[in-house]
């Protein structure tokens, strides 16, 4: 990556001796430049959402398509009034059980939210996370913050600083090093702004808890359903609702094989193709979470595929994870774009 000028990295793990930092931080982000800062899903690349300038930088940055809207972050519910003019009951409800936390609501946008932080659509994407720097930082710039995950477009997001250095060093103002992120994957995204409330990408936080809040009422996007084999063409299937949900994403260097079938079977299987690979000159890695670990893969699955990339792995053998489960189907959402759904039943 071309470095093209000085990223200040600022260890902000004791917030309390942090404070000059976190000021600095801030004043940049109200003038207009990238702050990448930890968040409890995973590492966010922040710019003042309302300045249209600024979150062009952001695309700029990532390499993201301009059709692919970020999501906003407030640290108090007022601000949410700086964005929308309609916030249906439902989502007042969510908020309060949800907020801080890994739901994102989708409402329409005011006028006054730049074309830019929303890919053009006349909806505007809202978050409240639950990281104590991520609010600090919020609040201390003033201004909602657009922030999609802090990793160059098309690669595995980022869950520790270390990733996001990878990535940005060079190309932004501030990475914030904090903790590494409790969740591990992107929030959960709820579109508030028909007659029921849509699940546009699954997350941590499920259908199932969305559901005791909204009387029942939640359904999923029909796009997040099929899960397309490597040999049914993209054209085939309904374009997801979020743009961001079409592209390919996730990637490792390595070609990547996902394994599906009863836990014991696929072990076997994943031991018998890597010896027979390995015998081939391959370098193989293998990523193998508990049968029921849901939360635990989702913690380690980004980082785990960094690491293979680092280790010069190439070929991912995969086990997939039941998507029964509301976890395993978030996990499994992302696991299938990273094997470019490249699934072997066994
Ligand atoms: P990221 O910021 O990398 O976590 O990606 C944000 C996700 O939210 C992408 O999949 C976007 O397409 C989706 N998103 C953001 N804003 C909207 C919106 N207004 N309508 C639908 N999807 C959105
Ligand atoms: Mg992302």
């Amino acid at each position: 990556m071309e470095i093209i000028m000085e990223t200040k990295l600022f260890d902000v793990t004791d917030l309390e001796s942090a404070e000059a930092q976190l000021k600095e931080a801030a004043s940049l982000l109200r003038a207009g430049g990238l702050v990448a800062f930890p968040t409890e899903t995973v590492y966010g690349l922040g710019a003042d959402a309302m300045n249209s300038k600024a979150a062009e930088k952001i695309y700029a940055a990532k390499g993201r398509p301009s059709d692919n809207p970020l999501i906003v972050h407030i640290a108090e519910e007022e601000d949410l009034a700086r964005l929308t003019d309609v916030v249906p009951d439902a989502a007042k409800k969510l908020m309060k059980a949800f907020w801080p936390g890994p739901l994102t609501m989708i409402f329409q946008k005011k006028e006054t939210v730049p074309d830019k932080t929303t890919g053009g659509l006349d909806t505007v994407a809202v978050r409240m996370p639950d990281n104590p720097v991520a609010l600090a930082l919020i609040r201390e710039s003033g201004c909602p913050i657009a922030a999609p995950s802090a990793n160059l477009s098309g690669k595995p997001s980022p869950t520790k600083w270390e990733h996001v250095y990878q990535d940005l060093n060079g190309t932004i103002d501030v990475i914030l090093q904090g903790e590494p992120c409790r969740v591990g994957i992107e929030s959960t995204v709820l579109d508030m702004t028909g007659e029921i409330p849509m699940v546009l990408r699954p997350g941590i936080l499920t259908p199932e808890q969305i559901g005791r809040v909204t009387e029942g009422k939640v359904v999923l996007d029909p796009a997040l359903l099929i899960h397309r084999p490597r040999d049914v063409s993209e054209e085939a299937a309904p374009a997801p609702k979020a743009p961001g949900m079409k592209y390919k994403h996730y990637a490792p260097k390595a070609e990547m094989i996902i394994l599906q079938g009863e836990h014991s079977r696929v072990k076997e299987e994943i031991k018998r193709i890597k010896e027979e690979k390995e015998k081939q000159g391959s370098k193989v890695g293998i990523i193998l979470f508990e049968e029921n670990g849901f939360e635990q893969a989702a913690h380690d699955f980004f980082s785990q595929l960094r690491e293979m990339d680092e280790n010069h792995v190439n070929l991912i053998l995969a086990g997939a994870l039941s998507d029964k489960n509301s976890v395993g189907f978030a996990v499994m959402n992302r696991m299938w774009k990273s094997a470019g759904y490249h699934i072997i039943h066994v």
